[in-house]
């Protein structure tokens, strides 16, 4: 598949984008390593953050711009997408402001003399990025590592590249150096080629099982880092003292939002059985309210899927949950006519041999599970093979903090659904992926944590 932006609304084809040849590969890579052994990696970390900061600002400047263009390759609504890009300013802010301080030398007590760790960067980095939030996700990796001095070479998904190469110009109109953020319109195979090449040191992958774990065994000959940010099957739980209205609206959010496509969405609803007649109740009136249509349209509540792709895979999932005995309580089909849009839809009665219960739907699909006891809430939170995120909904808070520590995910949020900021580390286990991103933990991923002893 060539890197084409087709708008998911219409289907059309905007516009497609040549993929860059293994020469033109090369000679970036050989720029950014050249930077890496620059003063501007091994060298004071001001003019880093000098450029972060300078991005902040621009995006700030420029949100309308930035969220249409995401809106229109991708499908998510317009408002979702200015709070995407207000988000990534607030990442390089962040880290503008904070580098300094998360890299600074921390000592160590020790018999064996005055001991200390810097922290300095480790050479040309990998990103492998989806197309889901297609700023916020090169934002994660750019803003940590450009204040570590890493140079990265960024390959964003097929579907976004107008987004692709509207960041590079930002990293470059903000005053970073030609080699710092590389945008690559590289295939797999290239991919792999600069993974298994002396002068890359790691790769960060956002996206599916297959691609993980396709990026981290190239990784792994090479012996090399990665960080993983994969997907997830978050459970969203609602106990029987929970704010009904309040779990209703959270929930409705956090599956629908985005049209679904959020690794760390609400896709298993846990509900006790003393609420979960009212909670379905409320929760398919919700999704009834719906109004699907153009992202770019203001009073629109839900867009499209990003693809025709992602709409056909995920009915069939939703056809063959159906068939292997779940309940279609609404939706449960493609809208008919132009665009990749589907019904939010509703499921329940999803047994353990049914392939859903441990698929992850990638689209506005809900499951609603009923549970008797708190037990049996750890014990189908757990039986999952992620373990990204996770909400429980409760009024009493020592419940909750009892049920976050039993739940097998990287992140709890208890009352709200799970949520993302600059100073938040964010990361999963299992299948999930490994490493954190975002926070102070986000930077430590790929710097070399030097020890100094003086005896
Ligand atoms: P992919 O994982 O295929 O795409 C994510 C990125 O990985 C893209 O840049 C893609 O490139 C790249 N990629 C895929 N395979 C390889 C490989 N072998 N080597 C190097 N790079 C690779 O996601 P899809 O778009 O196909 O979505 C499929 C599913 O993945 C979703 O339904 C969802 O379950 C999960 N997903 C999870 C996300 C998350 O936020 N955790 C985000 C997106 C998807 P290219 O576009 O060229 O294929």
């Amino acid at each position: 598949m060539p890197y084409q932006t087709i708008n998911p609304a219409s289907n059309k084809l905007i516009k497609s984008w040549p993929d860059h040849s293994d020469s033109q590969i090369e000679q970036a890579l050989a720029t950014a390593d050249a930077l890496y052994h620059s003063d501007w990696s091994k060298g004071a970390i001001q003019p880093r953050l000098q450029v972060l900061k300078k991005m902040a600002d621009l995006i700030d400047s420029r949100v309308d711009e930035l969220a249409e263009a995401a809106s229109i390759e991708m499908g998510k609504l317009i408002e979702q997408s200015r709070g995407e890009v207000q988000l990534c300013a607030q990442i390089a802010r962040y880290y503008a402001e904070n580098a300094e301080r998360f890299l600074a030398p921390t000592s160590y007590p020790s018999e064996l003399g005055e001991a200390w760790v810097e922290n300095h960067p480790i050479g040309v980095l990998v990103a492998v990025e989806p197309w889901n939030f297609p700023f916020y996700q090169l934002m994660r990796v750019l803003a940590p590592n450009l204040a570590a001095g890493n140079p990265v070479m960024a390959k964003h998904a097929k579907n976004v590249p107008h987004c692709a190469v509207l960041f590079e110009s930002l990293v470059k109109e903000a005053g970073a150096p030609d080699g710092a953020w590389t945008n690559i319109f590289a295939s797999n195979d290239q991919v792999a080629n600069l993974i298994a090449d002396d002068r890359v040191q790691g790769a960060a992958l956002t996206g599916s099982e297959r691609a993980g774990s396709s990026v981290a065994q190239q990784a792994g000959k090479y012996l090399k880092k990665t960080t993983l940010e994969l997907g997830g099957n978050d459970v969203f739980v609602v106990l029987d003292d929970s704010d009904l209205d309040k779990a209703v609206k959270a929930g409705v959010g956090a599956r629908l939002s985005n049209c679904g496509q959020v690794c760390t969405a609400a896709k298993r609803f846990l509900v006790h059985e003393k609420v979960a007649d009212r909670f379905l109740e409320k929760m398919t009136e919700a999704f009834k309210a719906v109004k699907i249509g153009d992202p770019l349209d203001a009073s629109t509540t839900l867009g499209p899927l990003s693809s025709a792709d992602a709409r056909d895979t995920l009915d069939k999932q939703v056809q063959q949950a159906k068939a292997k005995g779940a309940k279609i309580v609404l939706g449960g089909a493609p809208v008919p006519g132009e665009g990749c849009f589907y019904q939010p839809t509703i499921l329940t009665g999803i047994t353990r041999d049914n392939p859903a219960y441990f698929e992850e739907f990638f689209g506005p699909v809900a499951q609603i599970y009923v549970v008797k006891n708190d037990d049996e809430v750890v014990e189908l939170a757990n039986d999952s093979h992620y373990g990204l995120g996770g909400s429980v909904f409760t009024k009493d808070i020592a419940r909750g903090k009892a049920l976050a520590s039993r739940i097998e995910t990287g992140m709890v949020y208890i009352n709200s659904a799970t949520n993302t900021s600059a100073e938040l580390p964010f990361g999963g286990v299992k299948r999930s992926g490994y490493g954190r991103e975002l926070s102070d933990l986000g930077i430590k991923e790929f710097v070399n944590q030097k020890l100094v002893v003086i005896s």
